[in-house]
């Protein structure tokens, strides 16, 4: 993450004068920016270095001090936030392909044993999860949606090019649910001829 921010201004140092009457209870002090003696209840308190534990500056100074310092400084905020915003979705991006590439392989995997198809996809992570941060269907190059919690027709699948050779990955391709879902078991040749025969129909 980036570096600490400041979130609120220095405070000023507070020459040494004598602000108390003769008994030697105070009463005010010296404001250090508007140089107006004030009572004390005209400070706001304060821990660090201030006189009677209060801030050097008087309220009225103080909210002025801040409102200068805070437009001073919008642009850089604002920029901060901008950067963590990108921080921020770079990884989640990141998580989310990773996490998914992982969980799709060993669902293959699963499957692969299940059905008695070849599976090689574990040696082959790297490689996977590389295509699947394109974020796009190797099939019809539409965007990928990685964020949804649910399956979603563009959620991102691997589809066996040839069903009957398995999930090796000279047989993977990253394609979109609603593709993969389209051509079942049945193959792209089939699902292009039905969508062909629908196509035309519909004119
Ligand atoms: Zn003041």
């Amino acid at each position: 993450m980036s570096s600490q921010q400041q979130t609120s201004p220095p405070v000023p140092s507070e020459p040494h004068t004598s602000d108390s009457d003769c008994s030697g209870e105070p009463l005010g002090k010296v404001c250090t920016v508007c140089g107006q003696f004030k009572a004390l209840d005209e400070y706001r308190p304060y821990k660090g270095e201030g006189r009677f534990g209060k801030r050097p500056l008087c309220k009225v100074c103080q909210r002025e001090y801040e409102s200068r310092w805070r437009s001073k400084t919008k642009e850089y905020r604002q920029a901060q936030r901008q950067k963590r915003a990108v921080e921020n979705k770079i990884y989640h991006q990141e998580y989310y392909t990773k996490h998914r590439a992982e969980s799709l392989v060993s669902e293959a995997r699963r499957r692969s044993a299940k059905k008695g198809i070849p599976f090689d996809l574990d040696e082959h992570l790297e490689e996977i999860r590389q295509r699947f941060e394109a974020g796009v269907c190797e099939m019809t190059g539409l965007q990928l949606d990685f964020h949804c919690r649910r399956i979603s027709w563009n959620s991102p699948s691997m589809d066996r090019i040839e069903p009957a050779l398995g999930y090796v990955y000279s047989n993977l391709r990253i394609v979109c649910y609603a593709m993969n879902a389209a051509m079942q078991n049945w193959g792209e040749e089939t699902t292009e001829m039905v969508m062909r025969a629908w196509l035309e129909k519909r004119g």
